[in-house]
């Protein structure tokens, strides 16, 4: 089937059309101009953006995918989580086509699909083990199916890609923050700076990364204070230090995660890490690594899949729709949204 896939849950209006797994089309208009000035994403400004753009993004997917919209078999959308104007363009949008074109619509959770995505680029079968790593994301998930995951474990505060780019910010370096603190990063020497290793002495799968920002902000002001200012190599150690850091984390989380998941004896082990974050050098290696040592297969969608994206949605939809889990005109936006219900936090983000 033709299915067009529309996302515009955080700062990114994306439209898609998949045809079974092939991709069409795969059109992002990112908001980063837009929210440039504010040093983080504005959810007045990126509704407004989204209601704007998705229009544009919908014509382009179509055209570059070389159809016409009446071909379409069935609309998949984000319905959350993630802010709520934004989503509620996606949906509303989605109903409109719905309504119009006389198709059905697939109200899709936006974490489903990035955790689905590896089966689009690497044909994963279940049940595999997935690190979504992102700027607003950082959790350890089994999938078994498009509907059932397990988590294991996640960030207590803040995702990795927020404390790069924060750390970038503290340091002067441009945004994002991720690729210019790697960057940074190689010119440093990691043992300079002793950063905390959080959560490594609780059990579990658990993350904390706000710890990190609060370390790197004391070095920072100690160097100023004895040195009268921050020279380039200060910022190049710093950032080797934190990176480490991170690296170390999520790499003994992650020998953690793939411990509880090898004890289900998969027939065919893989791992999946994806999200921004997982463009990193260093902590892409360390995975790789660690993966090897366990003969489970490493597989890292294409950076374009797996930042936000409509594709990835497209093919969630897809695998909902074969299974008839279809959405009708009471579908709602949902700011939370876990996949986990019974791992689902009492309280909290959960994120
Ligand atoms: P979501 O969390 O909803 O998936 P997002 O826009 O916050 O969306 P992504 O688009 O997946 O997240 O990723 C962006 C994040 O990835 C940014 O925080 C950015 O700093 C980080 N990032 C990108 N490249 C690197 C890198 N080389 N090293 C570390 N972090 C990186
Ligand atoms: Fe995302």
């Amino acid at each position: 089937p033709l299915i067009l896939g529309l996302e515009s849950s955080c700062d990114d209006t994306a439209a898609a059309v998949l045809r079974g797994q092939e991709v069409l089309s795969s059109v992002v208009m990112g908001q980063a101009e837009l929210h440039a000035a504010f040093g983080g994403v504005v959810p007045e400004i990126a509704a407004r953006a989204h209601a704007e753009k998705l229009d544009l993004a919908i014509e382009q997917a179509i055209e570059q995918a070389g159809i016409a919209l009446p071909q379409i078999d069935a609309i998949a959308v984000t319905a959350g989580p993630g802010l709520i104007g934004g989503v509620l363009s996606g949906v509303m949008m989605a109903k409109g086509l719905a309504a119009g074109l006389g198709k059905p619509m697939i109200g899709v959770n936006h974490l489903a699909g990035h955790a689905l995505t590896p089966r689009l680029t690497d044909a994963l079968s279940y049940p595999y083990l997935m690190l979504l790593v992102s700027g607003g994301h950082c959790q350890f998930l089994i999938v078994r199916g498009a509907q059932d995951f397990t988590r294991l474990g996640g960030t207590i505060d803040d995702a990795p890609g927020e404390a790069f780019d924060k750390t970038a910010r503290l340091l002067g370096l441009p945004q994002p923050g991720g690729p210019s603190v790697e960057q940074a990063a190689r010119m440093g020497d990691e043992t300079r700076f002793r950063f905390p290793r959080p959560l490594l002495d609780r059990e579990g799968c658990d993350l904390s990364f706000s710890g990190l920002k609060t370390a790197l902000l004391r070095m920072r002001d100690q160097i100023v204070a004895a040195q009268g200012g921050l020279y380039e190599q200060d910022r190049n150690d710093l950032c080797a230090g934190f990176q480490a850091a991170i690296r170390d984390v999520l790499a003994e989380k992650t020998r953690r995660a793939l411990a509880l998941y090898l004890a289900e004896a998969p027939d065919m082990p893989a791992f999946a890490i994806a999200g921004g974050v997982a463009a990193n050098g260093a902590i892409r290696e360390a995975l790789t690594t660690l993966c090897a040592a366990h003969d489970v297969r490493f597989t890292a969608p294409p950076l374009r899949l797996c930042t936000d994206n409509a594709a990835m949605i497209a093919y969630a939809g897809g695998e909902l729709l074969k299974a008839g889990e279809l959405s009708d005109m009471s579908l709602s936006a949902r700011p939370r949204w876990p996949l986990d219900r019974s791992a689902a936090p009492l309280l909290g983000s959960g994120k």
